[in-house]
């Protein structure tokens, strides 16, 4: 297998990729407007038709859909074909509330698995290689999403599903895993396990990973690199579009290539719905431009990231994304100052400590109080008092600087802090705001 899994399309002309987007578009708004009454609704109270939309440009005219939209339409409002030519339903994890059902054809399950099979070739993959899957199996579209596509790769998959990391680890090194599929905070505890265990990084067979479905920063990515002795790629995705492989990352690791002849990528000004120039950070939206069964149109992430069409030396054409740096609904407002939690996972790698912290949020007097635990490794780890009320004090330092405001950092033993096997829950908000 050569560099790339669909070569044809992945280093496709703009012109090419423009044309295919502005045909697919077309024939989509139809499929939506003539089966999805709910959206039909929508368009016929902005007075836009199906006719109005002639190339992909025209997509501005088209009304957005919320995550809001996806609840009130709940579980079938938003089907765009007969239930009886649906193979599959799969569902959000539910991070941020109730959770959304999403539908698919045979066809939308095969244009979801090359989608994850783009990623992980882009990562190395091969049918001589050995992938170790554990995100979750089941409702959540990240273990069936990379088995279907390493499948397509012709790789030998082993369908671990998340957890039981004793056994991650024995069938990794007893059958010689080469790739490692799973939330990048689930990789850095199996990194950690590994390392207790007596494994140094060479001793196992790993090359690359691919690690989504969260938030993870740079700092993040080195330490998972250094902890495994790989190569670590980012892939991004939503149940909502399909599960992960929306976009993924290559060899250069500056961004995601979105799959651009499936889904169509705008940047919004979340505020204003205004659509903004690439380069501007702002509020990620997505078409599906043919998917049969749940065909959105403009759907609103909420995911904050910056669009770049610079060249890439990896030859792949597709527009990149920037990592999320979290949704907009992960954003804490502390005593009015913005704090995404990617900022302080940042400052403690930064300070040589473990991705292993969480932040507590409360309301104490009407003033808003940030608390963060950071959990300290063995050799960190000391009984005199003095020696952690100073490291403490410098990391409470170290925040203030990156953050704006001060938090109160408390340092705690190892292991005190409860391990992901998922997604990792890092922010408790007790301020009952919502
Ligand atoms: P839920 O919304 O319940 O978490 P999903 O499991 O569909 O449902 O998760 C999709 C969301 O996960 C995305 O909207 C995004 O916020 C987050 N996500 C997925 N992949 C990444 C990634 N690589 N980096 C950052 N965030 C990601
Ligand atoms: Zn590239």
């Amino acid at each position: 297998m050569g560099k790339y899994f669909q070569e044809e399309i992945e280093t496709a002309s703009r012109e090419e990729i423009v044309k295919i987007q502005n045909e697919k578009i077309v024939k989509q708004v139809k499929h939506v407007y003539d089966n999805v009454a709910y959206y039909r609704d929508l368009m016929d109270k902005k007075g836009v038709k199906p006719e109005d939309i002639k190339t992909i440009d025209d997509i501005k005219k088209l009304p957005f859909l919320t995550k809001a939209d996806l609840r009130d339409a709940y579980p079938y409002g938003l089907l765009g074909t007969d239930l009886k030519d649906c193979v599959r339903i799969q569902s959000t994890s539910g991070t941020t509330g109730k959770r959304v059902v999403a539908f698919y054809t045979q066809h939308d399950i095969d244009l979801w698995e090359e989608c994850c099979a783009r990623a992980i070739v882009a990562a190395g993959g091969t049918n001589e290689d050995v992938v170790q899957v554990c995100y979750g199996y089941g409702l959540f579209t990240g273990g069936p999403g990379l088995n279907g596509g390493s499948h397509k790769v012709g790789s030998l998959t082993l369908p671990m599903s998340s957890g039981n990391t004793e056994r991650q680890i024995q069938f990794m090194m007893d059958l010689e895993s080469t790739i490692l599929c799973c939330t990048p905070s689930y990789a850095a505890f199996i990194a950690e396990s590994l390392a207790e265990k007596g494994y140094k990084p060479e001793d196992n067979k790993l090359k690359a990973g691919i690690f989504g479905a969260e938030p993870w920063t740079e700092e993040m990515r080195q330490a998972i690199e250094k902890g495994l002795g790989i190569k670590a790629y980012d892939i991004y995705g939503l149940t909502e579009t399909s599960g992960p492989g929306v976009s993924f990352e290559c060899e250069e690791q500056t961004g995601m290539h979105i799959n651009e002849d499936h889904f169509y990528a705008e940047i919004i000004d979340p505020d204003t719905g205004e659509v903004l120039p690439d380069g501007e950070v702002g509020e990620l939206v997505f078409t599906s431009l043919d998917k049969e069964a749940f065909p959105l149109l403009r759907y609103r992430t909420r995911d904050l990231c910056v669009l770049s069409r610079k060249k890439c030396s990896c030859g792949r054409t597709h527009v990149k994304m920037s990592k999320p740096k979290g949704r907009s609904d992960d954003m804490l407002i502390i005593r009015g100052v913005n704090v995404f939690p990617s900022q302080i996972e940042t400052v403690l790698l930064n300070e040589g400590y473990t991705p292993n912290y969480q932040i507590i949020v409360d309301r104490k007097n009407n003033t808003d109080t940030m608390d963060i635990n950071v959990e300290l490794t063995p050799e960190q780890f000391s009984d005199k008092v003095a020696e952690v009320a100073d490291k403490e004090k410098a990391l409470e330092g170290a925040m203030r600087t990156m953050l704006g405001i001060g938090p109160k950092v408390h340092l705690c033993a190892p292991k005190t802090i409860v391990r992901s096997e998922g997604k990792a829950v890092r922010v408790i908000d007790n301020r009952k705001l919502h």
